[in-house]
């Protein structure tokens, strides 16, 4: 084999490796879509290079036909694996319509009026045309480093199409042909060119898949499966802002720990399912509060807990009474719209405290309000009940 053909196999090798890279990130992620069309579209990529190197050894039409139909395929599911991955509509009809006029085009300059250098002229047009679509549909799109890269370097392939072909035509136009293609300069560039735009694209996508595998998988790490809400981890990962917020002037946080009435009967009673469905409409009225940069996550059975960010002791124990009083008036389907209650501790979270002192102080305080008859809200140090609501006759149990 000489080394020209050596050099040629690495392009549709390196296609091919990337084809295969995507589909294992399609095939062991759940939601990356995207991932699909870039392996297809890479496999038709290394298809088209391979059609490309067999049509030097023999030359034949059919072979040179395939090869440009699958040069389209792979620029335009480039474009339609990228718009994907921005979640924008996939635009299936304009790419089909500029690939149609673009092999029209190419094979009349092959069949009818055989004219290599307008063909390659056709076909690098209407190439970087199919790759330059997402570039025109997502420039304004706010984007991450490494989404800026991705366009960046797309932007690039689409201009060193268009150029390269602009300046090498000049060069040699006149005197290329079928005949003399395999191993002249627009082959050559071409090759070249291409396959260091493909890695470029394929490493920066690889980083962003990467980038977005970990923070998903962070993500799912920090979310309680149930009910959507950050779990104990979670909860720590956003403890150091809180930290700061303290060491920089705050002068306290409200600990709110929240703990649903007599749930196991809800349980034994109207079964788990049920008792799960519950859960997750006691989490979305805990997400419903809405209170600004509070934490809000289920840290146990049915057990919840939200840190309230710069609030006094008045207002921690306002936010406990309005949700102890919303929980005590929100009927449940799933229970025949029976209610829940819940009883509240809360604490204090300041720089004399760390926040375990003070979830161990909301405890403290949550035992009292059980102990005391339930439904009801306990600020810690406090001796008195602090609030109780009405409601206790709907309660499930
Ligand atoms: P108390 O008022 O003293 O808190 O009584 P309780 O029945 O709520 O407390 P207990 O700790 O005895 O029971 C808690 C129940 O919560 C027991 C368990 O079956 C139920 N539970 C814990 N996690 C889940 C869950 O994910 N789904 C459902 N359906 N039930 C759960
Ligand atoms: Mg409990
Ligand atoms: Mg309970």
């Amino acid at each position: 084999m000489s080394s020209q053909l050596y050099f040629q196999l690495i392009t549709p090798l390196i296609f091919l490796v990337f084809a295969m890279g995507f589909g294992l990130i399609y095939r062991y992620t759940s939601d990356q879509d995207s991932a699909r069309y870039f392996a297809i579209s890479y496999l038709f990529g290394a298809i088209a290079f391979v059609l490309d190197i067999c049509r030097s050894l023999i030359p034949g039409i059919i072979d040179n036909m395939v090869s440009n139909l699958a040069y389209m395929l792979s620029a335009g599911l480039f474009s339609v694996a990228l718009m994907a991955h921005y979640r924008r509509k996939k635009p299936w009809a304009v790419l089909s319509i500029i690939g149609l006029v673009a092999l029209c085009t190419s094979y009349y300059f092959m069949l009818i009026d055989d004219d290599m250098a307008v063909r390659a002229l056709v076909l690098n047009f209407f190439g970087s045309l199919l790759l330059g679509y997402p570039v025109i549909a997502l420039r304004g799109m706010k984007r991450r480093p490494i989404d800026r890269l991705i366009y960046w370097v797309v932007a690039f392939t689409v201009v060193q199409f268009q150029l390269r072909t602009i300046i090498v035509l000049m060069i040699e136009g006149s005197t290329l042909s079928e005949e003399t293609y395999s191993g002249s300069l627009s082959a050559v560039t071409f090759q070249l060119l291409t396959s260091v735009s493909a890695l470029l694209m394929a490493l920066a996508l690889f980083a962003m898949f990467g980038m977005e595998i970990v923070l998903k998988l962070r993500r799912n790490s920090e979310t309680d499966i149930l009910t959507g809400l950050l779990n104990r981890r979670g909860v720590e990962a956003k403890l150091p802002e809180f930290e700061n917020a303290l060491a920089n002037g705050v002068k306290s946080h409200g600990v709110l720990v929240f703990d649903i009435d007599h749930f196991k009967e809800v349980n034994d009673t109207f079964g788990h399912s049920a008792g799960d469905e519950v859960l997750v409409a006691c989490a979305n009225l805990l997400k419903e509060l809405k209170v600004e940069q509070s934490i809000v996550s289920r840290v146990g059975g049915e057990e919840f807990n939200v840190v309230l960010y710069n609030v006094d002791e008045n207002t921690a124990k306002l936010v406990a009474e309005y949700a102890c009083s919303a929980f005590s008036n929100l009927t449940h389907p799933a229970i025949d719209n029976k209610v829940v209650t819940v009883s509240i501790g809360v604490a204090l979270w300041d720089v004399d405290a760390s926040f375990a002192e003070a979830t161990r102080k909301a405890d403290t305080a949550l035992y009292r309000a059980k102990s005391g008859g339930r439904n009801r809200v306990v600020v810690a140090r406090t001796k008195i009940v602090q609030f109780q609501t009405r409601g206790a006759e709907r309660r499930a149990s």
